[in-house]
């Protein structure tokens, strides 16, 4: 048993079943503005859940609420039964530690090598030298990186550096895995390779996925469920087909209209 209790290295099984995540009536100003207000929402456990909105939208407000980085003004977060948003000190360190993020910009460590940078959390959880290592192996292999685990950051292509990020972020076994903009600024073929490898990893662990994006094509490739933020509140929310067929909101309208003109665009470019 690993110091964490969280998972034996040489398994690829999440440690916990995932929980819903809930939120009742989250509101959140800064100075002036309303990031969010009012959202509620409930996120099935297991699921790949998107949220999209343009920019400004309260999208990264909301997984910071989420991934309990930040408190909300007004209203409740619960994972299950629990809930979590008044938690701190041990508690929140205890839950934050069920919870991966992934981020458009990947937020490695230049400093260290492939292998270092998905070590990190296993060093700071404690674990020893030959489980890290056998941990770090394994979660080369799931992602497919295995012949980059001496290689330098900059001697990795982007799709390679997220493949790294998400490595690292499922390195304790996290029943949530947090995606922000994650393949915002990759190309198209390899944000379909990232996205077709985090649906694998959703089956193979049992993870819940929580997405957000304002990409409805990211949307499309992978989600099953849908919420569409627009200045601060849920405009629309269902699955991903009934917001494609037949969208109610005049958000979820414009943003389909964006993604319409993006395709044209790439295809004239062929
Ligand atoms: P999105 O991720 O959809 O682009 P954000 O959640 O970043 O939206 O922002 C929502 C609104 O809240 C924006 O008007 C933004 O300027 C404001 N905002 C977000 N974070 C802060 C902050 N730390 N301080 C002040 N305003 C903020």
């Amino acid at each position: 048993m690993s110091p964490l209790g969280l998972f034996s290295v040489g398994r690829y099984t999440a440690a916990a079943e995932p929980l819903v995540i809930t939120l009742k009536g989250v509101t959140k100003r800064y100075a002036m503005v309303t990031a969010l207000e009012e959202v509620d929402l409930a996120i099935p456990p297991g699921s790949i859940f998107g949220i999209i909105g343009k920019s400004g939208a309260g999208k990264s407000t909301l997984l910071r609420i989420m991934s309990l980085l930040e408190s909300p003004d007004r209203g409740e977060v619960y994972y299950g039964q629990e809930r979590v948003d008044t938690l701190w000190g041990a508690a929140l360190r205890e839950r934050q530690r069920n919870m991966g993020m992934i981020f458009q910009n990947f937020n490695l460590m230049a400093s260290r090598n492939v292998s270092g940078n998905i070590a990190y959390p296993l060093e700071i959880a404690g674990l020893h030298r030959g489980d890290i290592h056998e941990r770090v192996e394994e979660l080369l292999e799931l992602v497919d990186i295995t012949d980059k685990r001496k290689a330098r950051l900059r001697e990795l292509s982007g799709g390679q550096k997220q493949r790294v990020a998400i490595a690292r972020a499922l390195a304790v076994n996290p029943e949530v895995l947090f995606c922000d903009e994650a393949t915002s600024s990759l190309d198209p073929l390899t944000t379909r390779s990232i996205l077709s490898l985090i649906r694998e990893l959703r089956e193979k662990l049992r993870i819940t996925v929580v997405l957000i994006t304002h990409q409805m094509e990211v949307i499309r490739a992978i989600c099953e469920e849908v919420a569409v933020l627009n200045e601060g509140r849920v405009a629309e929310r269902g699955t991903v087909r009934d917001l494609f067929d037949n969208p109610r909101s005049a958000a979820a309208r414009e943003l389909l209209h964006g993604d319409v003109r993006g395709i044209e665009r790439s295809d004239a470019d062929e």
